[in-house]
């Protein structure tokens, strides 16, 4: 019997359910809407019954599925599966997935970062396919973070997470970050510190008029305030990147996620940034892309991850002995 496999895509909004067949093919999705606030308890309730939702629709049997793969937005203890952390989601905070929807659901729960999930089929599928040493930059409306891929190795630390570049330290005694921190990436090169930005040259614009596709299509049409203020978080971008590049010497740099919309925008001052500031000269010969799997991303990695690690084919090694702090 041919075996299926759910992915789930958590999300600060929304939870995405994805059904496919042995051959990675969708044939079912459904999507949640999540309230502003949730409890840990409810949030499982929830995922049990949108998993069985998306069969119902699927005209598939649940026991059908071999294996069930969930992306957190945060960071996570991929071995025991808790979540560590989540700035955006922090009721998320010491929930056990593996454990709580294994024992509701009877399967095979794969829990892992968003970041990972992207990092990993943008290695198997994507722009990274040739690199054995590269980031993957994820650019999220308020939220950034990131995969460290180096030696073939995802890079993972003692719980199993390396990627909060969102919250490394670019200005030492900035704005007060989510995490509690100061001066952290995230306040700083986010899509909500470039609107900052932006407002602060155009006093007359209304901050909550102002979204990001404003600004790209401004960017796009030459306007000084835009261009400068996608210059602007290139630049920090680039300082957070550079102590990074510094440590590990990515063949690679891959942006994803929404804000990577704005890649021609902020890039030229990423890349003179990291050139001006590395300790090596081959710095300069990082290439520099955007994932070609786009919105595609997360659902594939999703679904890839599930039938992989079923069936033993997902040999991505890790590295748990290196540390970046
Ligand atoms: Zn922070």
């Amino acid at each position: 019997m041919t075996n299926f496999f759910t992915g789930i895509e958590i999300t600060k909004r929304h939870v995405n359910f994805f059904l496919a067949d042995s051959s990675y093919r969708i044939k079912g999705t459904h999507r949640l809407s999540l309230p502003a606030h949730m409890h840990a308890a409810k949030f499982i309730e929830e995922l049990e019954n949108g998993f069985y939702e998306t069969m119902k629709r699927s005209s598939v049997p649940a026991d059908r599925v071999a294996a069930i793969s969930v992306s957190v937005p945060g960071t996570l203890n991929h071995k025991s599966g808790t979540v560590i952390n989540s700035t955006v989601m922090p009721w998320l905070q010491g929930l056990n997935i593996k454990e709580e929807l294994g024992t509701r659901l009877k399967k095979l729960i794969i829990p892992d970062t968003e970041a990972n999930v992207r990092t990993f089929i943008e290695h198997k599928l994507g722009s990274a396919a040739r690199y054995n040493n590269f980031i993957q930059i994820l650019l999220l409306e308020s939220w950034i973070s990131a995969g460290i891929y180096i030696n073939n190795s995802l890079l993972r630390s003692k719980h199993g997470s390396a990627h909060e570049l969102g919250h490394v330290i670019v200005e030492p005694h900035g704005r007060k970050c989510s995490c509690s921190q100061r001066g952290c990436l995230e306040e700083y090169a986010s899509s909500d510190a470039v609107i900052r930005y932006y407002l602060k040259h155009r006093k007359h614009a209304s901050k909550s008029t102002v979204v990001l596709n404003d600004l790209l299509r401004l960017a796009g049409s030459s306007d000084f305030a835009a261009l400068n203020a996608f210059y602007k978080m290139g630049n920090y971008l680039g300082i957070a990147l550079i102590n990074i590049i510094n440590i590990v010497k990515p063949d690679a740099v891959i942006f994803s996620g929404d804000f990577s919309k704005g890649l021609n925008f902020f890039l030229p001052a990423v890349k003179s940034t990291i050139d001006f500031r590395s300790f090596y000269d081959s710095a300069n010969n990082i290439a520099y892309q955007k994932s070609t799997l786009g919105n595609d991303a997360v659902k594939l990695g999703l679904v890839h991850l599930a039938k992989d690690t079923y069936t033993n084919a997902y040999n991505l090694k890790v590295c748990d002995d290196i540390f970046i702090i």
